[in-house]
């Protein structure tokens, strides 16, 4: 195993941790390289997109850039090499997109949100299960 994609998602991170720490004892294990990548949900930017200013993506993409960096540095071991990704879009869509772009060999995320006990997976988990080419590791 060479590369594994970590999709975090910023708007919940609490409880993450297990998550990050089983894609690095997984790394560590094959000298694999890791990933963490957030995506800005695409809520029909075509119908909002008008009242946005112009930059509004570009920085959103900054911004998220900026706060999955923060994440990285507060929730990685400082030795271990992590590239961030920032996408926008559907997220299981660029989820997976990423994931055949980096040709990653597995996919590691956690099952659901942390209050969202009463089921199993999450809609965006549930997703990428179902379209990954990949192995995917759903941490509960
Ligand atoms: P829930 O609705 O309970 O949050 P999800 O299926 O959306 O369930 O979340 C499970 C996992 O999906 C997250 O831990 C993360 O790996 C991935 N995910 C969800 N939203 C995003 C996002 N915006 N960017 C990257 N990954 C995400």
């Amino acid at each position: 195993m060479k590369t594994i994609l970590v999709p975090i998602d910023l708007a919940h991170e609490s409880g993450l941790q297990k998550t990050v720490d089983h894609a690095v004892a997984l790394a560590r294990m094959d000298g694999a390289e890791l990933h963490a990548l957030t995506v800005i949900p695409d809520y029909g930017m075509s119908l909002v997109g008008s009242f946005f200013p112009k930059n509004f993506s570009e920085n959103a993409v900054k911004e998220t850039t900026a706060a999955l960096e923060a994440f990285v540095a507060a929730h990685f071991p400082a030795d271990m090499d992590v590239t961030e990704h920032v996408r926008h879009g559907t997220i299981y869509e660029q989820i997976i997109e990423v994931a055949n772009g980096l040709k990653a060999d597995m996919i590691v995320m956690a099952s659901h949100r942390p209050e969202m006990s009463d089921y199993l997976l999450g809609p965006n988990a549930a997703r990428v299960v179902r379209h990954a080419r990949q192995s995917v590791t759903v941490i509960r």
